[in-house]
């Protein structure tokens, strides 16, 4: 259990504001693969290199696992920028990120911003980072999605993915902390939140959409995606897609069900 909190500690990620990169006067440095442009200061060459193959990878793995087989993808002009900083300070400074956060996607700016030593700097931020930019241009960035969704769908594309997510949940149940769905949808993550709600917060996300994938399929997921992107409302598509789940009230029930045979 330990271990998993320190997992989700770091892995507590964000999606961000809009980008302003005149922070620094010191020149970026750049390398670029075919979907993706890294940038970094004092960081080795080799590093930068390693950081932009871990993407593609990140890329392919992403497209295949959420069935986004048809996506039509980037390229050239349109590739993603990460911007690597040399360390946590400098990050947290230069990208006014909140505390807890050791990587942060803009979507819309196609901009991820990490440092190296973030912890699971390979299998967990920059796989998750790289979520967040692909789930939203598949998705498109004008559509509503609860955050909590978003950032599990982004977890579950990390390496350690959910482990003990579930787990964690029950225990939130036992102790009375738990959130329900309807709850998270409406709660807003900020510097002020306490680090056992952002935890929380991002274990309830990973795990409900780790139930819907596997209680309903990976190709009912698929479909449940892009009826979003075609401007299904979150409910709505809920119903569309898993007939019986018409609210988030029956998504927390069916949820609660699948949790307690585990
Ligand atoms: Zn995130």
């Amino acid at each position: 259990m330990r271990k998993f909190l320190m997992i989700i500690v770091f892995v507590a990620l964000c999606l961000s504001f809009s980008a302003d990169i005149s922070w620094t006067k010191e020149k970026w440095k750049e390398y670029r693969s075919t979907h993706f442009i890294v940038y970094y200061q004092k960081s080795p060459k080799d590093f930068a290199e390693t950081v932009a193959e871990s993407a593609e990878q990140s890329y392919r793995d992403i497209v295949r696992n959420l069935g986004f087989i048809r996506y039509k993808g980037w390229t050239y002009d349109d590739r993603v920028k990460i911007y690597i900083y040399d360390d946590a300070e400098h990050f947290q400074k230069s990208a006014y990120i909140y505390k807890w956060s050791h990587g942060v996607a803009s979507p819309k700016d196609r901009i991820i911003r990490t440092y190296p030593s973030a912890h699971g700097f390979f299998d967990s931020t920059l796989p998750h980072e790289v979520t967040h930019i692909l789930f939203r241009e598949f998705i498109g960035f004008d559509k509503a999605i609860p955050l909590w969704f978003e950032e599990g769908v982004a977890m579950n594309q990390e390496k350690a993915k959910r482990w003990g997510s579930d787990a964690m949940v029950k225990q939130a149940q036992a102790n009375g902390t738990f959130i329900p769905i309807n709850e998270l949808s409406t709660m807003r993550l900020s510097s002020r939140t306490p680090i056992e709600t952002v935890h929380l917060f991002y274990t309830e996300g990973a795990s409900i959409v780790y139930f819907m994938n596997t209680k309903f399929g990976e190709r009912r997921f698929e479909r449940f995606c892009r009826e979003l992107r075609d401007g299904t409302s979150f409910e709505r598509a809920l119903k569309k897609v898993y007939v019986r789940i018409k609210s988030y009230e029956d998504l927390n029930k069916e949820w609660l069900k699948y949790l307690k045979d585990q």
